[in-house]
């Protein structure tokens, strides 16, 4: 009862411009395909300068992509110089936002807190928070496989009602731009023991409602064996998502 999720992480890729081509592209792609969206949600994370842009397009064309932004502010207006508010992104009809990716906690120096507060944040603004979650291979060596994807996820947990309605990205730093994905065994592993923390959280109603997506060198040859795995329910894709033709071979993995 999990409908999957294809998401395309842009990062700092494609400005306005280009963002009309390639969401145009796309769409065409998968109307050829007869893609069936209600069967695999496909969704692209642009950057905040090309959101009006897909904004309008997906609006003209009645397409049934969906689109988020990549960030958001914590506050919802006031003196944060360039910060971003989820009523701002709301107000673009984005039906998801990125929040803690490891760029951005590596980069941006963002805590589990911040995280937490972010992701309270876009819910309040009616926001579908993507939390990213996921271990350094240091991290990995001494802690082994699950212990630090849990234990960020454990402080957004603790910020939720137990309806709230978001999805969690599992994203191992060691798999990000590698080339060198998780094998699927490790993926379910982490995203059983993710859902697991969800059941004791906030219910097992919640643990059997929120999708769980890997993302880490995912691809169009590497999508089915992820898939295959009863707790991971899609993918977060960042350098495949770039090429329209692989990524929307990504999105018909069925
Ligand atoms: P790659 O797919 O390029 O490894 O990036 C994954 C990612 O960070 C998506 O958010």
């Amino acid at each position: 009862n999990r409908t999957p999720l294809i998401a395309g992480n842009w990062k700092m890729n494609l400005d306005h411009l280009q963002s009309i081509a390639f969401v145009q592209k796309l769409a065409w792609s998968l109307r050829d395909a007869k893609h069936d969206y209600s069967e695999v949600e496909v969704a692209v994370f642009p950057p905040f300068t090309d959101l009006r842009s897909v904004q309008t397009l997906v609006t003209a064309d009645k397409l049934d992509l969906r689109y988020g932004g990549q960030d958001l502010s914590e506050h919802d207006s006031g003196a944060y110089t360039g910060e971003v508010s989820g009523a701002f992104l709301a107000a673009l009809d984005c039906r998801y936002v990125i929040i803690g990716h490891s760029e951005r906690r590596q980069y941006h120096g963002e805590t589990d807190e911040l995280i937490a507060r972010k992701t309270v944040a876009a819910l309040r603004h009616g926001l579908v928070p993507v939390v990213c979650v996921g271990e350094t291979a240091e991290d990995l060596e001494k802690h082994g496989p699950s212990a630090v994807p849990v234990a960020q996820l454990g402080v957004v947990l603790a910020a939720l009602e137990a309806d709230a309605d978001v999805v969690v990205a599992y994203e191992p730093v060691w798999a990000i731009g590698s080339g060198q994905a998780a094998t699927p065994e490790q993926a379910q592993q982490v995203c059983g023991a993710l859902r697991a923390s969800i059941a004791e959280a906030l219910g097992d109603e919640a643990a059997a409602r929120t999708r769980i997506l890997y993302g880490g060198s995912v691809k169009a040859a590497n999508i089915a064996g992820f898939m295959k795995h009863k707790d991971v329910d899609g993918a977060l894709v960042g350098g495949a998502s770039l090429d329209v033709g692989e990524f929307a071979s990504i999105a018909r993995f069925p």
